[in-house]
């Protein structure tokens, strides 16, 4: 118990109260122990006084760290980036083979101005499974291809460890092998993230950002069996996050709209709903008024429609929406 600072071990506590408060009070599982056998380990430092950050040296002080043989009590780090402002706590963590800090730090920053809603510089987002995301400009992106080849590599990887015989020093470092490429692949699909979000918040033709309520948790659950898998990978769900917080930061209207079931089925042109669409028609036409439809464009056009019909009547509340389902299919 001594090797560690005592604030770190109350706040180990703090954490599993947390934990079980989210249980009883709202959906989250039950607590689970963590495993030492993970790739993930992570202890937090709540203590702001005891650490001290060396831009210029590159080294970082924390409680209770001496590397005895040299009598030395820094440790030489990377930094990602400079900040000011107050040190609250600091978290370290180990992924596969490297350690990380990650320090919170308090800053009294005013977040810019939103602008008015504009519909011309709006941008509606569709999330797909083959293509990551469609905009309804048409722009359709796709997962990067290096992120796709570490998939193929890791699925190779998998198959070879299941051959071999357990408890061998073969078997061994081929965990460790593919340990560190989950690592590798969380990473790149932070980065794809952070970059395809960062350049959304940055482009000044778009001020607003609407897109759909996804509950994926719902999507894994239902129809998308199959799919499961490559749904949980595609980070839907992180993207939106870090789409909200960057709008915030860079001063952009995010729109949220209600999940509702017939945003690919509508006709964006002229509301007819198309009810037998099937999930592998990727292009239909319009009964109605025979519009040529590709199916996560004309989802994309829908959802910046939805977005901005529903503004109407909730203006001076830019975030959330929640739309009902009959509004659209009504
Ligand atoms: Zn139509």
């Amino acid at each position: 118990m001594k090797e560690v600072a005592s604030q770190s071990l109350q706040q180990t506590i703090r954490h599993l109260d947390n934990a079980y408060t989210a249980f009883f009070r709202s959906n989250s599982a039950f607590p689970k122990f963590k495993s030492k056998k993970s790739n993930r380990h992570s202890y937090t430092i709540p203590e702001p006084k005891s650490i001290r950050v060396d831009f210029e040296s590159n080294k970082l002080y924390l409680p209770k760290f001496v590397n005895t043989c040299k009598n030395d009590n820094r440790l030489k780090c990377k930094f990602h980036r400079i900040f000011d402002g107050e040190i609250k706590q600091c978290t370290i963590s180990r992924n596969a083979d490297k350690y990380y800090v990650s320090i919170l730090v308090e800053e009294n920053v005013e977040l810019p101005k939103k602008p008015e809603l504009n519909r011309n510089k709006s941008i509606g987002i569709d999330f797909g499974v083959k293509t990551f995301c469609t905009f309804d400009n048409g722009t359709k992106i796709d997962s990067p291809k290096y992120f796709k080849q570490s998939q193929n590599k890791l699925a190779k990887h998998q198959q070879e460890l299941e051959t071999m015989a357990k408890d061998t020093t073969k078997y061994k470092s081929k965990k460790e092998q593919i340990s560190k490429l989950h690592a590798k692949i969380a990473r790149q699909r932070k980065d794809f993230l952070d970059k395809l979000s960062h350049k959304l918040t940055h482009d000044s033709q778009v001020e607003t950002i609407c897109i759909e309520d996804l509950s994926i948790k719902k999507m894994q659950e239902d129809n998308y069996k199959t799919t499961n898998r490559i749904i949980g990978d595609l980070g839907w769900f992180n993207f939106t996050k870090l789409l909200q917080y960057k709008s915030d930061w860079y001063g952009k209207n995010f729109i949220k709209i209600g999940r509702f079931d017939p945003s690919s089925k509508t006709c964006s042109v002229c509301g007819n709903v198309y009810h037998e669409l099937s999930i592998d028609e990727r292009e239909w036409i319009c009964k109605k008024c025979n519009s040529h439809h590709d199916r996560d464009i004309n989802a994309a056009q829908n959802i910046i429609d939805f977005a901005f019909t529903n503004m109407e009547f909730k203006k001076g509340r830019d975030y959330p929406i929640e739309a009902q389902t009959s509004l659209v299919s009504g």
